[in-house]
């Protein structure tokens, strides 16, 4: 399988449209649950760890 421009038309599926809650087309049509703030899978917006990480360098063990 190649990943340049040929693949790219195969790019035609809507999987996230728009989020009723936060307005990002990150809600799954499907799965209905918004993968930006969590809406359908629970009531509270969903917190992503990752962003509010520090950037002094610290490392995981
Ligand atoms: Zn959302």
């Amino acid at each position: 399988m190649t990943k340049g421009t040929p693949s790219m038309g195969k790019k035609n599926k809507k999987v996230h449209i728009l989020c009723r809650r936060c307005g990002n087309a990150t809600y799954h049509a499907t799965h209905k649950e918004c993968v930006k703030c969590g809406f359908g899978k629970s009531s509270k917006l969903k917190k992503q760890g990752f962003q509010n990480k520090t950037l002094s360098g610290a490392r995981r063990k």
